[in-house]
Order: structure tokens, then C-alpha cells, then sequence
């Protein structure tokens, strides 16, 4: 499987945020968000082959029980399916990191879904826009996912006004739980996640939704393997 990153940290999102982690960066991710944290797995892939069997060891050698599985797109490679149920039976908690675009048979405590808004579309690519545009919302895949899993969805929001369109998107799910709705400044920056945090965090609360800081942001600004 085509990785970028292997490491441990703590989870700075959603649900399980502050629990230490190993991370798994898979590389390799079917949309172009202009404001892509890890352009490393998606505008400019990069990765290292690493064999199955490889891959679970060293991943269980770190000794902590809550893996990450994160993009890119991690539901992209078939080996996920097989990884997953191995990871498991070695007593693993799994949370896979998700756009919410393709629907594969895999093993998961958490599925974490973070659906794409326009806010994310690479206005300044044109090859891109079309395809991102295309691709970025999955209403059937996300409502498999929610069915079949244990699930938390998480929007990156970076104006108020983004709030009318997840309500939109939201509106024809009956079976979502708002309480396992996370909304999640967009920034890259402590600066800006300060900034964005000031008006978001009482918009979440008005929406009966959760806000949700991101802690390796707050700790260490856009730093990768952190
Ligand atoms: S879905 Fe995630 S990995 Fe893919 S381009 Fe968007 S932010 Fe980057």
C-alpha cells in the first residue's frame, strides 16, 4: 500500500480528540480541495510502497491501541479492506478519516466523515474544478457509512455563510445524528484558527451542532507529522 506517514500523535479532532494516536497517511486522494493540508498525498502524491503484513507490524509495534487512518483518501486503496480486519484482530481501535466519496468494505470503530462544501473547490485549477466539483458529495456513499458504522461528521467551515449549505446538505438525512456533527474552522495557521473560532464556536452551539478546535494546529500551526 502507498503511504506517506507512519507516526504517533494525538488525535486533535472530533470525538476522540486528545487521544494518543498512530497515524496512518495513505497517499493518494480523488479530490483537490484548494486548501488541502497534505498536498503531499493529493496535488503532489508521494508515498512509499510498504507490503501488507509490513505495514500492520510496524504499526503495532508502536504499542498504542488507537490507529488513524488518514488521507488522502483511505477508502481508495482495496488493501484497506483486508488491513482493517487485520489491524482489528490485533486489538486495535480504528478510526478511518473520510470524505465520505467511496464506500469500501472495511473494519471501523469510528468512521469520521468530512464531506466536501464548495468552499473547497481549487477555483484557481481549472482541470481540477470540474472533477472536484463532481466528486466531492456522495449523499449515498455518506448514508451507507452512517448506517453501517459508528460514525461522527466533521465540516470544514470557513465563512458563517457555510452553515445554510450544511444545513442543506443535512435536511434530506433523517438518520443523522446532530450531536455527531463536528463544524471545524478552516485554517492553516494558529492565527486563523483563533480568528475563525471566535464566531464559529457559538454558530455550532446555536445549530445544536459540536465545535471542534484542531489541536496539532493550535500546538504546532501546519507542521507535518504532527
Ligand atoms: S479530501 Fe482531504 S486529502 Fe483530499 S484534497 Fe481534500 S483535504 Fe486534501
Amino acid at each position: 500500500m502507498l503511504i506517506s506517514e507512519l507516526y504517533t500523535a494525538v488525535q486533535g479532532e472530533g470525538a476522540y480528540s486528545g487521544t494518543p494516536s498512530v497515524f496512518l497517511r495513505t497517499t493518494g486522494c480523488n479530490l483537490r480541495c484548494w486548501f488541502c493540508d497534505t498536498p503531499f498525498t493529493s496535488w503532489n502524491p508521494e508515498g512509499e510502497d510498504v507490503p501488507l503484513e509490513e505495514l500492520r507490524q510496524r504499526i503495532s509495534a508502536f504499542g498504542v491501541e488507537h490507529v488513524v487512518i488518514t488521507g488522502g483518501e483511505p477508502m481508495m486503496p482495496v488493501e484497506m479492506t483486508e488491513l482493517t480486519r487485520q489491524l482489528k484482530e490485533a486489538g486495535h481501535f480504528i478510526t478511518i478519516e473520510t470524505a465520505g466519496t467511496i464506500f469500501r468494505d472495511v473494519t471501523a470503530d469510528l468512521m469520521s466523515i468530512s464531506p466536501k462544501l464548495s468552499n473547497s473547490s481549487p477555483k484557481q485549477d481549472e482541470k481540477w474544478l470540474a472533477r472536484h466539483d463532481e466528486t466531492r458529495l456522495r449523499p449515498e456513499v455518506v448514508a451507507i457509512l452512517t448506517n453501517r458504522f459508528n460514525y461522527q461528521l466533521k465540516f470544514v467551515v470557513d465563512t458563517p455563510d457555510d452553515l445554510d449549505e450544511i444545513e442543506e446538505y443535512l435536511a434530506p438525512m433523517a438518520n443523522i445524528d446532530r450531536r455527531r456533527v463536528w463544524l471545524m474552522p478552516q485554517a492553516t495557521t494558529r492565527e486563523e484558527l483563533a480568528e475563525k473560532t471566535v464566531w464559529l464556536k457559538p454558530l455550532a452551539q446555536q445549530h445544536h451542532f459540536r465545535f471542534s478546535s484542531r489541536l496539532h494546529i493550535e500546538a504546532f500551526g501546519n507542521v507535518r507529522g504532527k
